[in-house]
């Protein structure tokens, strides 16, 4: 009898994911310190800036006293060769497919990185593991990987600028790839230089704050990735007046809010985040964007007190009492929409 009351309670104890019918993501630190798994403060695994602040190595608006972004998160070394380099394993976070590995450290910011993407994963994110010293030999775009699988050497590469030995890193990063269309967005640009890396060009991929999915993963207090996406905070909500159907909603169809009109859509509702991802997307049908011009942006709802916390992404700009889209808000629907 011990037997069935015990059944009658684990239901309710099972989380959300049991229900949901799906294997639950695997998802694996990056690097060997146990640090972070055993609950110690940042300074123990997150590598600071030259200011010595933890926090400089955090993702967000976390440089330049807020006012630059950094996009992903730096984690520090735990062992080093007789010569005091980093020597540390870095491992897939997600089971996946490598994508992208850019062995000539000096053209990019990333120095040498590996993408993966999560292709298993809902949505399909990709992670990315950049200033490494070396990668795993044999492994190459097309090869599967599974989580935890040793890719790489922590290091200290980079393109620009030189990372000293006692900051070697790993810069880490999990997010979307905002479009298929990165290059004729580059030429458009007018950079002035080639684009070595194709899609995988950091300004093609958009992070998330990867430690605190990891934190909220561990409390339970989300399930996945389609749930953390779900919950993250709105800095704006911005209807855009197009007939586009962006590849980055055929790709992440879990951040479609609503099925896709066979007719076609006459605009987007777009929530946005405080760091410019456009995590839902909600198609709007031709009486939803009555009197808009072709490509019109306007602004359904801004968080104002969120808006005025993120110091270092322009999103939203206030002229004449209307919110006009920021710097960073344009180049993303640039990238995603076609909006040019
Ligand atoms: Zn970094």
């Amino acid at each position: 009898m011990k037997r069935s009351r015990l059944s009658w309670w684990l239901p309710i104890l099972a989380p959300a994911w049991l229900w949901a019918g799906e294997p639950r993501l695997e998802l694996v630190w990056p690097t060997p310190n146990t640090a972070y798994a055993e609950g110690k403060p940042i300074e123990t695994y997150v590598q600071a800036t030259a200011s010595g602040d933890p926090a400089s190595g955090l993702f967000g608006c976390a440089r330049s006293g807020g006012h630059q972004f950094h996009e992903g998160l730096d984690l520090k070394p735990i062992k080093r060769d007789a010569r005091g380099e980093s020597i540390d394993d870095i491992l897939a976070a997600m089971p996946g497919v490598v994508r992208h590995i850019n062995n000539r450290a000096g053209e990019s910011n990333y120095g040498r990185y590996i993408v993966i993407e999560h292709a298993e994963v809902q949505p399909p994110v990709y992670s990315l593991y950049a200033h490494l010293s070396a990668v795993v030999p044999g492994i190459k775009a097309g090869d599967a990987v599974k989580a935890g699988q040793v890719i790489a050497t922590m290091g200290r590469t980079s393109g620009g600028g030189t990372i000293p030995r006692d900051r070697a890193h790993l810069h880490f990063e999990i997010g979307l790839m905002l479009t298929r269309q990165f290059q004729s967005w580059y030429a458009w640009k007018k950079f002035g230089s080639r684009n070595e890396q194709g899609l995988y060009n950091g300004m093609n991929l958009m992070g998330i704050d990867a430690l605190d999915f990891f934190t909220q993963f561990r409390a339970r207090r989300v399930t996945g990735l389609v749930d953390y996406f779900a919950q993250l905070p709105l800095v704006a909500r911005v209807r855009v007046a197009t007939k586009v159907v962006p590849d980055l909603v055929q790709r992440y169809p879990q951040l479609l809010t609503a099925e896709i009109p066979l007719g076609g859509v006459a605009g987007w509702e777009i929530k946005v985040s405080a760091t410019g991802l456009p995590y839902a997307w909600k198609p709007l049908s031709s009486v939803d964007v009555i009197g808009y011009r072709a490509d019109e942006v306007r602004f359904s709802e801004v968080d104002a007190e969120a808006l005025r916390r993120c110091r270092c992404k322009s999103i939203a700009v206030l002229k004449r009492g209307q919110y006009q889209p920021g710097r960073d808000l344009e180049t993303m629907l640039q990238l995603v929409l076609g909006l040019r």
